[in-house]
């Protein structure tokens, strides 16, 4: 097949796969091999594929409104039904919703959002935001800049200096700790490190602090007990905003709505994408308080216009595959099914314990990842950070699909949908591979 899609990296002839068809958790490729899909796509096919009652919700809105806008005073009805669902089910007061189409352009509107609602109140100099070492918060120019990964940001030479962003560290200690540290001297550390960069900052000039609850893309890391407690109560100490990014962990994906619920962080600002739709439309969503906006109202009125939005801000067709995703996902009880799930996925998991390559097993709820440690074995064949690439391949080879993050992890995020048995044999596929990844 040529390959006219760009740009692309050179991939070896044996990770090319296209897929053709998919129904529940499974796809299948253009020779038509099947793959149990353990990644939900990209972290976000929540109810797995070829739902008959999403594809009709989508379909009957393209009948009957194919586009509408939010500009200018308008607005359509599942826009306006689907920003007072959302708003209902966040932990945010008097929650105001504005729409997108990706996580990255979300993450960028709330960028924005926050640098117009501090010159609102009359506090510009507020403005910096902190990220985190290991941070994936999307590609865009500020959402890229927010992202920690060096493979996103390394060679595009992104203003980070300009846009304001400071780094602090990552919450990973399995990779990130000192000889003989604790996990709590590991949080206390990175957390004195946080109050230091804040102080040597000036308080008054940092606006939010960006948090994945756990982070995806850098290879699932769940941050140690007590790290969010403590960095709560710096960020709250200094009057620091916290922007809870939700376009992986939000919608059952931990084992509770959102991942703020799991991690227990009460967030200003929350990003939404991928599950909000189940991937059957694309639709991301950025959620403020009411306090702010109401001051951005004021001053957009001094201003003439809020001057922030897309064409496809609110596209009619994806909140109507939003509302109905919502609607599934209440109906049919999916968040506490999917915790069920990730319970035995875990308990399953545990198997690999004493793996010759595993090094670590961690997640929460249908968000996991196997850390696989190389040099646990005597003569190892992988260099560093090449592992996974190897054993996600192996997956494939055996009709799995996993992904590989932060070079020696694989991680496992199937549809919310899935079943024990389903589990099963993800656990029968992975153990071949990992032992053909000896
Ligand atoms: N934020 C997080 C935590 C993500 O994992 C991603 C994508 O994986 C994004 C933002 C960017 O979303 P998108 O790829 O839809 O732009």
């Amino acid at each position: 097949m040529s390959a006219m899609i760009y740009p692309t990296s050179n991939f070896a002839e044996q990770d090319k796969l296209c897929i053709e068809r998919a129904k529940g958790v499974y796809v299948y490729d253009s020779n038509n091999k099947q793959y149990l899909e353990g990644m939900s796509g990209l972290w976000c096919t929540a109810l797995g594929y070829g739902n008959e009652e999403l594809i009709a919700a989508i379909t009957n809105q393209l009948h009957r409104l194919s586009f509408s806008h939010l500009f200018g005073g308008k607005s359509h009805s599942p826009g306006v039904a689907l920003a007072d669902k959302l708003a209902a089910m966040v932990p945010i007061e008097d929650a105001r919703v504005f729409f997108g189409t990706s996580g990255s352009d979300a993450n960028d509107t709330h960028y924005k959002i926050l640098r117009y609602y501090f010159n609102a109140i009359n506090k510009p100099q507020k403005r910096k935001i902190i990220t985190r070492e290991r941070a994936y918060h999307g590609v865009t120019v500020a959402s890229g800049a927010l992202t920690s990964l060096p493979v996103n940001n390394r060679h595009f030479d992104l203003p980070i200096d300009a846009l304001n962003i400071l780094r602090t560290d990552s919450p990973h200690y399995f990779s990130s700790h000192l000889q003989g540290e604790s996990e709590t001297q590991f949080v206390d550390r990175i957390v004195a490190n946080l109050e230091s960069l804040i102080l040597h900052e000036n308080p008054d000039t940092i606006a939010a602090m960006i948090i994945e609850p756990i982070t995806g893309a850098s290879g699932v890391i769940v941050p140690p007990d007590g790290y969010y407690k403590k960095v709560q109560t710096i960020l709250r100490k200094y009057d620091i905003l916290i922007w809870v990014d939700e376009v992986i962990t939000g919608f059952g994906r931990t084992g509770n709505d959102f991942g703020c619920t799991t991690m227990g962080i009460k967030p200003d600002l929350m990003t939404f994408a991928k599950q909000l739709s189940s991937a059957y439309y694309p639709i991301s969503a950025a959620v403020i308080p009411g306090y702010m906006h109401d001051a951005m109202v004021e001053q957009s009125s001094a201003n003439g216009v809020f001057g922030h939005g897309y064409t496809y801000s609110g596209h009619p067709v994806g909140c109507a595959a939003a509302l109905k995703t919502l609607e599934i996902f209440e109906r049919e009880h999916i968040f506490e099914k999917a915790a069920e799930a990730g319970v035995y996925l875990r308990k399953q998991l545990e198997k690999f314990v004493d793996h010759p390559l595993v090094g670590e097993i961690r997640g929460k709820g249908l968000l996991m990842a196997l850390e696989l440690v190389p040099n646990k074995l005597k003569n190892t064949r992988f260099a560093d950070g090449k592992v996974g690439a190897f054993a996600q391949r192996a997956c494939q080879e055996h009709g799995l699909i996993v992904r590989a993050v932060a070079g020696n992890s694989i991680a496992l995020c199937p549809p919310l949908i899935i079943s024990h048995s389903q589990i099963d044999e993800i656990i029968q596929k992975l153990t071949k591979a990992l032992d053909d990844t000896l």
